[in-house]
This record gives structure tokens, C-alpha cells and sequence, in this order.
């Protein structure tokens, strides 16, 4: 039984009294990536295993270490994605959005899921905001989709990130790079894990990215990229920088930043932060020029990046970031009786239809009990209708905050409740801090120009 009250390790769940908090940071991460143009794009969970192991490259950490892979009962290998780059890819080629005007701009909210140990910030199933830019050349799209990410950052107020920049080349200019790292890292062959040791080879970029100490320390010294850059990739830096420098958009040049995925080239960035811990990267990505050929496409060169939202939403709590305060239901009903219970439903029904949150209780309980769920539902107004209001057809709503109570017409009551509520408004509303005289609003300037 044990098993059946207990999540998966490295799950979390969203209880009610906190949603709120992943709602805002969602919507605002939706609402910055429409400023700039972006559609959402929602992919499957599950993708044919060689997506991944084509699209991610199958000498990195997730795909060799990470990834949750099984045969479904037709025998075919699934894995559930481990990132949303492939899948938005993928879906690009596969529905011809390829043909359709460039760049396709689309983003998305998902799970990801990496089998890896779970600590703070690092879980196995965790949700991701991701942008993908399919087919821009020029580093304004660099600059462009830096900047959105950073606006992600702003409007939820979060402070103390930099921003780390790179550019990893292509793979004209790495090819001289990836010797230089094979003569480096072989030297130092037998300090290597295993792994590294044998992804040598194929692909030493990998070893900068590792994150066994050993192989950590040993990348400190190692050669560095930008040394390697060719003509066009050095070019393409440069205007990425200066298009960051005009937008006012600070960063660090950090040399070390190889990215976990194999599908960068040129421009690879990440926002890093110093107050959670070791887990400090909250948002990666980058160009990668190849992908869309490597999944048999048209030359696209693309880019886009990843925010970690557990992390993001962390790094919020840990800068005490403001979240809006869950919004309270508008009106409790508390209802005695049958005849009343009747009442309650139909003004219910009707205050809902005009957008109103309106709760009662479920169990017809004494006037006590229902009082006191009512006060722990905390809305706005209380009404208790009994048989007396129901013949009188009128009642009392009573604000819970101010304690006022108004005499409310259960005949016109949505209309009544309207009144109220707008007038408690107008009471709250202050312009430059002062009450606002709604006489002014009917000045003779406005009703003499007709
Ligand atoms: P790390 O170096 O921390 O393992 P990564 O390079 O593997 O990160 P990406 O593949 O670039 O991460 O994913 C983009 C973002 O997703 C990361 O910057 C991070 O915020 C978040 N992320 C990645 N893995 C996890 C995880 N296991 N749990 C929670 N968030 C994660
Ligand atoms: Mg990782």
C-alpha cells in the first residue's frame, strides 16, 4: 500500500494554495514571448528514442546517462523527452512548417523528464519554458531571443542573474579545436572518468561540459574556443555583442560554456544564478545551425534556448521576487433549508454566468459549520439565506473585510451584488494618492459637446 501515497523520486507536485505562482510565472513567460512573436507549439511527451539520440547527440549526458527509454507493447523504443528541442523540430519538418514564410517563431511550456539524482533544483520529471526560432541567420536573432528570455527575467523581477555568453563555432572552425581538446584531455588520459575517456574521440567538446570534479578541474586549463573561431563565426559574435551592448544587456564572456546538448554552434548563452546553489543555471541555449539537416531538412539555421521553471520559480523565493496574491472567490452562500438551498443554486448559477466566483456548501450543514468553512474559503461578501429571506425575498451581504452589511434584493440580486461590489471598488480606488472625485467624470466640458 506504501507505494500507492508515494510520488515517483525526483516528482513534485503542485498543490492548490501554490498554483498560482507557476499560473504567473507561466503567463508571463507566454506574454513576453508573444511581444516578440512567438506561438505556442505543444509536442507529445513521447518521441521515437532516435529523435534524441540524433537531435541531443548520442555522446552527451542526457542521452547516454538521462534519458527514460522503454519498448512499448508494439516493441518500438519511446523515450519521454528528456528537452523540447527535438520534438518543435520534429514537428516543423514533419508539418511542412518548414515551407511556410521564415523565421517560424514558436514556444512552449512542458515536462521534461532525466533520469538524475534528485536534489535542490535538479528533479526527473521538471517543466521547462523553451523558445525555438526556426530559420534566422543573422546574430539579431541571437540578440533578439537573449533579450526575451531577459524580459522573462524583469517582469517577474528577478534580480541577480548574469548572463553568460560563448560561441562554440561551427564545424569549420571546431575541427581544429576538437584536436587541440584530443592533445589536451589525452595527456591527461588516465585522470578522465570513464565515460569522458571514451567519448574522447568522438567528441572532446563534451569533456568541458562533464561534471565529475576531476574532469572539472582538468577543464580549467584546457584550450579555450574562442581562440579557434573562424572568420564568419568571429563576425557573427561580434554583432551579437553589439547588438546586446545597444539593447543594454550586460553579460560575461565565459569560454567554458560548451552547453549539455550536441546541437549548438556559433552562439551558446546561459543565465546563471549565485543564490540557489550548485543547480544555479536557470535558463541555456543557443544557435544550432545543423539540426534541421541532421534531421534531413533544408539548410535552417535556427536557435532558441530553455528555462528551467522549478529553478526560475526557486530563485523567485530565494530574492523574495513579489507573487500576486491568489485571487479570493467574490461571494459565500450560506443556505438554511431546502427552500433556501433552492435560492442559493439559482443565484449561483447566475452570478457564475456573469463571471462571478461563488462557492455554498456541499454538505448542508448547520449554520455553524457552514460559517465556518465560508470564513476558511475566504470570499469577498457572505450572504445567509433561510426561509425568512426567501419569503422576504430579500437579505443581508455582508463584506468580509470592511464588515458592512447591505440589504440586497434576492429577486435582483446580480445586479444588487454588482452595485455593491463596484462601489466598494470605487471606495478603494485612489489617484495619485488621493480618493478620486467621480463627479469630475461629468464635468461640463463633456456633457456640453453634444
Ligand atoms: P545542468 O547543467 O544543470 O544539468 P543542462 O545543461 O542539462 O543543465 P539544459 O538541457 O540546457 O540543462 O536545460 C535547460 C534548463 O532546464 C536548465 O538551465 C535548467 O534550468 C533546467 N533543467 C535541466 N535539467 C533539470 C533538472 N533535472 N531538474 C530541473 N531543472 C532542470
Ligand atoms: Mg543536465
Amino acid at each position: 500500500m506504501a507505494l500507492i501515497t508515494k510520488a515517483i523520486k525526483g516528482t513534485k507536485d503542485v498543490l492548490p494554495a501554490e498554483v498560482h505562482k507557476n499560473q504567473y510565472i507561466e503567463s508571463t513567460c507566454l506574454g513576453v514571448a508573444e511581444k516578440y512573436g512567438y506561438k505556442e507549439i505543444r509536442t507529445p511527451v513521447f518521441e521515437h528514442t532516435e529523435l534524441f539520440q540524433r537531435g541531443v547527440g548520442d555522446t552527451t549526458d542526457v542521452v547516454q546517462k538521462e534519458m527514460y527509454t522503454f519498448d512499448d507493447k508494439g516493441g518500438r523504443s519511446i523515450t519521454l523527452r528528456p528537452e523540447g528541442t527535438a520534438g518543435a523540430a520534429r514537428s516543423f519538418l514533419e508539418n511542412g512548417l518548414s515551407n511556410e514564410a521564415l523565421p517560424q517563431k514558436v514556444c512552449y511550456l512542458t515536462s521534461c523528464y532525466r533520469y538524475e539524482k534528485p536534489q535542490a533544483g535538479r528533479l526527473r520529471e521538471f517543466h521547462q519554458f523553451g523558445i525555438e526560432c526556426f530559420g534566422a541567420t543573422s546574430p539579431l536573432a541571437d540578440a533578439e531571443m537573449i533579450s526575451l528570455a531577459k524580459q522573462v527575467f524583469d517582469e517577474l523581477g528577478v534580480k541577480d542573474l548574469h548572463l553568460e555568453l560563448n560561441s562554440i563555432g561551427c564545424p569549420k572552425c571546431r575541427a581544429d579545436y576538437q584536436n587541440a581538446l584530443r592533445k589536451y584531455f589525452g595527456a591527461h588520459k588516465d585522470e578522465l572518468c570513464t565515460t569522458c575517456r571514451e567519448r574522447l574521440e568522438r567528441n572532446p567538446m563534451r569533456l568541458l561540459d562533464c561534471k565529475s570534479p576531476e574532469d572539472q578541474a582538468l577543464a580549467k586549463d584546457a584550450p579555450v574556443v574562442l581562440d579557434y573561431l573562424c572568420e564568419e563565426c568571429s563576425e557573427h559574435f561580434e554583432s551579437v555583442k553589439k547588438y546586446l551592448d545597444s539593447m543594454g544587456i550586460e553579460y560575461r564572456i565565459n569560454p567554458r560554456i560548451v552547453r549539455g546538448l550536441d546541437y549548438y554552434t556559433k552562439t551558446v548563452f546561459e543565465f546563471v544564478a549565485d543564490s540557489i546553489g550548485a543547480q544555479g543555471t536557470v535558463c541555456g541555449g543557443g544557435r544550432y545551425d545543423g539540426l534541421i539537416e541532421e534531421f534531413g531538412g533544408q539548410k535552417t539555421p535556427s536557435l532558441g534556448f530553455g528555462m528551467g521553471l522549478e529553478r526560475l520559480q526557486l530563485v523567485m523565493e530565494a530574492q523574495g521576487c513579489e507573487f500576486p496574491e491568489p485571487a479570493k472567490p467574490d461571494l459565500f452562500i450560506v443556505a438554511l433549508g431546502e427552500k433556501a438551498q433552492l435560492k442559493a443554486v439559482e443565484i449561483a448559477k447566475d452570478m457564475r454566468a456573469e463571471g462571478f466566483t461563488v462557492l455554498y456548501d456541499l454538505n448542508a450543514r448547520s449554520i455553524r459549520a457552514q460559517m465556518k468553512y465560508a470564513d476558511k474559503m475566504n470570499a469577498q461578501f457572505n450572504v445567509v439565506i433561510g426561509d425568512n429571506e426567501v419569503d422576504e425575498k430579500k437579505a443581508t451581504l455582508k463584506n468580509m473585510q470592511s464588515g458592512d452589511s447591505t440589504e440586497v434584493s434576492l429577486t435582483t440580486f446580480v445586479n444588487d451584488f454588482y452595485r455593491i461590489s463596484m462601489d466598494e471598488q470605487l471606495k478603494d480606488l485612489e489617484i495619485n494618492g488621493e480618493a478620486f472625485d467621480f463627479g469630475s467624470l461629468f464635468g461640463t466640458d463633456i456633457s456640453e459637446e453634444n
